[in-house]
């Protein structure tokens, strides 16, 4: 059996207060204004920014550095939240990764490969 490991949040919250950009879509900035009871437009005018590189917007922080929507330990758009926090770690991480985040790594069943189409 092919196993894979895949790191479990511990929900410690450190990826929402470290200094960085939180990358938001349209579809996904539909979606989070619907959540908030907003505006499209009120959304973007008041709680998006510019990335640095001009492509896009991402979520803005509070004045200490962390993301603006996390609230104690909790994140007020879990239903909705941009699919990079929901991807981090195991899509996407970075060197030194680990001594930040608290994720538990765990062996799993990895996902048959996809089908080349020879059949
Ligand atoms: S949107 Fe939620 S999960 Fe993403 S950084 Fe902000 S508080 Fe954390
Ligand atoms: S830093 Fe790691 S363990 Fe902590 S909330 Fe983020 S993904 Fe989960």
């Amino acid at each position: 059996m092919n196993e894979e490991i895949h790191y479990e949040c511990q929900r410690c919250t450190n990826c929402c207060r470290w200094p960085g950009f939180v990358k938001v879509t349209g579809a996904e900035i539909g979606a989070i204004a619907r959540h908030l009871g907003l505006e499209e437009h009120a959304f973007i005018q008041h709680y998006t920014r510019l990335r640095p590189n001009r492509d896009g917007l991402a979520l803005i922080d509070k004045p200490n550095g962390e993301c603006h929507f996390l609230e104690g330990r909790d994140c007020i758009l879990q239903a909705v939240k941009p699919a990079q926090c929901r991807a981090f770690p195991n899509a996407w991480n970075f060197p030194g990764w680990r001594e930040k985040c608290e994720a538990v790594p765990q062996l799993r069943r990895a996902a048959p490969p996809e089908k080349n189409g020879a059949d």
